[in-house]
């Protein structure tokens, strides 16, 4: 199993990575991780390994839910790893290839780590996992793959001519698309059937006596399978030498947290509210409210202007958020003081809010910054019961409820968008429900989230991209 040697990162750690050659550590793009890193690991790059990695596996477990055509969805996915796990070829010079190979690994062995600890973990890593192996298979270059493959030395047969003749026609019967040169060139594998359940099942191959004829054009389902179940046996390995990790006091926290990361389907996010961040005053929370709140946000308004209460998890929720969009403390208290109405004493709100309010703006008390809560949170933490308002309406509401609120965004019971909402909903993938409400409700093109392909993974999020959206359509009618 690996256990990684995690040490602090000291000061003068600087590490010199030669550009261009890859190394023999990584001769490959493609990498099976059939080998633990057997280096020294900082805590830091540790986490950071681990945890841009678990945003490219969510991202990429968000955009397989999102039912885009597979070209789309294979340059929306290139261009996010570009951007936050690149993995350049070897012949890309002025990439730098240990360092680029090196993130990927371990953040791969981190979150296997995280991830065998149960069924439902490991086969969701699995699919994730081999899904991104697939995408850089699929996109490698022809070459360096083809080195790849030789260097697993998978013990696949290789069919005979004698064989191939004998079976000609059959063979032929699987391959009636193609001209008969390309048949005759073609190279036959024979593996077990069960290996290639998904060829089988689509009668894509012809299967006699237990093994199935693959053409190398089908290569990729083989090499899939093998991946896959390397993957698999490798985390009920791992499984089964937790116990002893769990012991380290400081991985144990990184590696649970991941862990509740995924199975949520958010990596953590944060949102810092820019310089350019207009300023929000009481009098316009109304306004944005109806306009670009998400459904967690317009539900606690909207039982706020009803009851004139929040339980505490309420207030906290909105009152962080309201801070993100801009509302400065003065007009914060103006805000809730006013939301809380004449049934509540000036002397009551003094005593038992207004602390709480400059509290959460870092005036009072250990005077911290509280950020806004992120989805994560609000989807994993302080589960809501039946009285409370806070949580995401997407998984705390029942199916009836939620279509209510949906409806206040104008989505009809019955049409074909509440249906892709609810069907996400249904699969428990709460932000691409939530993404396809704002696509949806902006009338922007499916897969285009919150921006190049982003799912909605915080509150602030929504509102501050839905505000810009507005601002962008209102500059382009003037001009
Ligand atoms: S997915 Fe996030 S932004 Fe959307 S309703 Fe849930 S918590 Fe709010």
């Amino acid at each position: 199993m690996f256990k990684p040697t995690v040490r602090v990162k000291a000061e003068g750690d600087v590490k010199v990575h030669k550009r261009g050659a890859p190394s023999s550590r990584y001769p490959h793009r493609l990498n099976f991780y059939d080998n633990p890193p057997t280096l020294d690991i900082t805590l830091d790059e540790f986490e950071t390994a681990a945890l841009t990695r678990l945003r490219v596996l969510t991202y990429l477990e968000a955009l397989s839910q999102r039912s885009l055509p597979p070209a789309q969805l294979s340059s929306t996915l290139a261009a996010y790893l570009k951007q936050h796990l690149p993995l350049s070829s070897n012949t890309a010079r002025s990439a730098d290839l240990e360092a680029e190979r090196r993130l990927d690994a371990i953040g791969h062995w981190v979150l296997r780590l995280s991830f065998a600890r149960s069924p439902e973990l490991r086969a969701r890593f699995v699919r994730a996992e081999t899904a991104l192996f697939k995408h850089r298979f699929e996109t490698d270059d022809a070459a360096e793959r083809a080195h790849f493959l030789a260097s697993l030395q998978l013990a696949w047969d290789t069919v005979g001519d004698t064989e191939k003749s004998h079976f000609a026609r059959e063979l032929r019967a699987t391959m009636w698309w193609a001209k008969e040169d390309a048949f005759a060139a073609e190279t036959w594998f024979k593996v077990p059937w069960a290996s290639v359940p998904d060829l089988v099942a689509q009668r894509r191959v012809f299967v006699r006596k237990g093994m199935a004829y693959v053409p190398q054009s089908m290569q990729i389902s083989l090499v899939l399978q093998a991946f896959s179940a390397r993957l698999e046996a490798a985390l009920e390995l791992t499984a089964k030498n937790l116990p002893r990790l769990d012991e380290d006091e400081r991985l144990a926290p990184v590696i649970d947290h991941l862990a509740s990361s995924f199975l949520s389907g958010l990596a953590g996010a944060e949102f810092t509210p820019s310089d350019s961040t207009a300023l929000v005053t009481a009098e316009m929370v109304d306004d944005v409210a109806r306009k670009h709140f998400p459904p967690c946000m317009l539900n606690l308004y909207e039982r706020l202007k009803r009851d004139h209460h929040l339980k505490h998890f309420g207030r906290l929720q909105l009152g962080l958020f309201l801070k993100g969009i801009g509302l400065p403390l003065d007009e914060a208290l103006v805000f809730w003081r006013r939301m809380y109405g004449a049934a509540m004493s000036d002397d009551k709100f003094n005593k038992e809010y207004r602390y709480n309010i400059r509290h959460s703006y870092g005036q009072e008390g250990r005077r911290a910054n509280y950020p806004p809560r992120s989805c994560q949170q609000i989807l994993t933490s302080h589960q809501p019961g039946t009285q409370d308002a806070h949580g995401c309406p997407f998984r705390h509401f029942g199916p009836d409820n939620l279509q209510t609120l949906l409806a206040s965004y104008r989505i009809e019971r019955g049409s074909a968008e509440m249906k892709d909402i609810m069907d996400s909903v249904k699969a428990s993938a709460y932000h691409v429900a939530c993404t396809r409400l704002f696509e949806v409700t902006r009338g922007i093109k499916r897969g285009e989230g919150v921006g190049g392909g982003e799912s909605v993974t915080h509150p602030n999020t929504f509102t501050k991209r839905s505000q810009e959206i507005e601002s962008e359509r209102l500059e382009a009618a003037k001009a």
